[in-house]
């Protein structure tokens, strides 16, 4: 096989829908796995659609992911420019060829006239198709003379050239994932190529560029397989070979009724796009919800492909190594944001916990507590496995690092007896005479005493949780008494136990 070169070729039309990284991110594994190029092509022909840092957006959604451009705007490359509008100048000439050739012809009818017929087929419950039914009767070089239609564009009519369906043809595409594919001519209708704003359509500059940049394997979105069968008649029109065509499945709400939109995330309380979009109608990113991007792209890597095996958990070096298009799934992927969670969870857990001290010390400096490192460590070593995100870390630490303002009223009727304080003033003693404060030892002094006295464990563990923390919840309790210290413990269980014998 000749040299793989794929393309990821997003419109900067607002901010990159995970979906679209899910296409990237193919890409990228395949041009990996292939020792290919993957290239990154910005598609700004449609101006109208054109917003203003989407741009920027895709890019730096690629490098938070970890995918590596080859060839594009900011990496330059033997195809440069990597940017549509700055090719301009290159697609005339070839709308021009098909034109010369008979495979295209030029369109004068407005958009008012367009929609007249389109509502007219409505009516009558058909879809409009400009092709080889209806062309003759509306206003194009087919249908008019040359001296006519010559002078509408040498006033400078507005026009479009399009491309000239053959009639009732069977079209016989093939597609690495959805196998061969047969599309008759007739149920497609002849597709804008250019336009008189010097710009290309989509169809025209997508195929012009990928046959430029050499390109081998399209992979891209299923909502381009309906455009396949044109995209093989345009290469079959220019006398050029096509490159391979693998359309990825749709990525599907969570409840599997249809594409997964940014309104699912709203309402759900997730986010759709990799990094927070700042202009207009902003949106949630996963880099700032708290993701990391390797766990990131683990999820979306197995949202249509699947290894064939039970592994879940993948580093890029691994997909790159496990990545094949024959195990992408034909069927839409149903996105499940509670997995997305897991992943986190499970990079997390990867974690050293000096990393994630360092991570977590962020917060504490935001809410002014100001932590040694080594401490830290030991503390979230304590707590990582009851976390998803660094940023839940306070919400399962913070009786680390003050003593509890209220306790839990249900905890307190259950666990609060009226023997209480006094067994809690014995523990008083008992850990005012620890000579070693490690959770080991001082657990071992505990269970000694408990014994000694033929007390049960949870009439004393539950309330002296109660004091210490607040209500039942935390890591072991000679983990924290051990992390706070003899004296913060005491102090609580004596504020514990003034607080809970004198109710207010
Ligand atoms: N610009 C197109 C898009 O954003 C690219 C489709 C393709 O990969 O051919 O969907």
């Amino acid at each position: 096989m000749s040299q793989v070169r794929v393309r990821f070729a997003p419109s900067p039309t607002g901010p990159l829908h995970i979906g679209g990284v899910r296409t990237a991110l193919y890409n990228y594994l395949f041009a990996r796995k292939n020792n290919g190029i993957f290239i990154l092509r910005i598609e700004d022909t449609d101006r109208t659609r054109f917003v203003e840092g989407a741009e920027e957006y895709i890019m730096e959604s690629l490098r938070w992911c970890g995918i590596v451009v080859d060839e594009g705007i900011a990496e330059g490359g033997k195809f440069a420019p990597y940017r549509q509008s700055d090719r301009k100048e290159i697609y005339e000439q070839y709308a021009d060829q098909l034109f010369d050739r008979g495979f295209a012809y030029y369109a004068f009818d407005t958009p008012e006239e367009l929609d007249a017929l389109r509502l007219e087929a409505e009516k009558e419950g058909k879809t409009f198709l400009y092709n080889a039914a209806v062309r003759k009767k509306l206003r194009n070089s087919l249908s008019m003379s040359d001296v006519e239609w010559n002078a509408m564009l040498d006033r400078g009519e507005h026009y479009v050239i399009r491309f000239r369906m053959p009639e009732d043809e069977e079209i016989h595409c093939d597609d690495l994932i959805r196998g061969h594919i047969v599309v008759n001519s007739d149920t497609l209708d002849d597709k804008v190529l250019f336009k008189s704003d010097g710009m290309p359509t989509y169809h025209l500059a997508h195929l012009v560029d990928d046959h430029l940049m050499e390109i081998s394997h399209v992979i891209r979105g299923e909502e381009w397989l309906p455009s396949l069968p044109l995209h093989v008649l345009l290469y079959r029109a220019f006398g050029w070979e096509a490159p391979q065509f693998a359309h990825l499945p749709l990525l599907l709400k969570p409840d599997g009724k249809g594409k997964l939109s940014k309104r699912d995330g709203d309402r759900m309380g997730f986010p759709v796009f990799p990094l927070y979009w700042p202009y207009g109608e902003t949106a949630k990113g996963y880099r700032e919800d708290g993701y990391y991007p390797e766990a990131f792209i683990n999820m979306i890597a197995l949202l249509g492909w699947n290894p064939g095996t039970e592994q879940e958990i993948f580093s890029i070096d691994e997909l790159v190594n496990a990545f094949s298009l024959d195990r992408v799934g034909k069927s839409g992927a149903r996105f499940d944001p509670e997995k997305a969670k897991w992943f986190n969870h499970q990079y997390l857990q990867k974690r050293t916990d000096q990393q994630l001290a360092f991570e977590f010390r962020e917060i504490l400096r935001a809410k002014g507590f100001h932590m040694d490192i080594v401490r830290l460590e030991m503390l979230v070593g304590l707590i990582k496995e009851r976390t998803s995100f660094v940023r839940e870390m306070w919400d399962q630490a913070d009786f680390f690092f003050r003593a509890p303002e209220t306790f839990d009223q249900e905890a307190v009727r259950k666990k609060w007896k009226a023997d209480t304080a006094g067994k809690l003033e014995e523990f008083k003693s008992i850990l005012g005479g620890a000579a070693e404060l490690t959770p080991a030892a001082l657990e071992l002094i505990t269970r000694e005493w408990i014994e000694s006295k033929g007390y049960n464990m949870g009439e004393i563990m539950n309330p002296l949780r109660l004091v210490i923390v607040g209500s039942l919840r935390g890591p072991h309790m000679f983990d924290i008494i051990s992390w706070i210290g003899k004296e913060e413990s005491l102090n609580r269980i004596s504020r514990g136990i003034t607080f809970l014998e004198n109710p207010r």
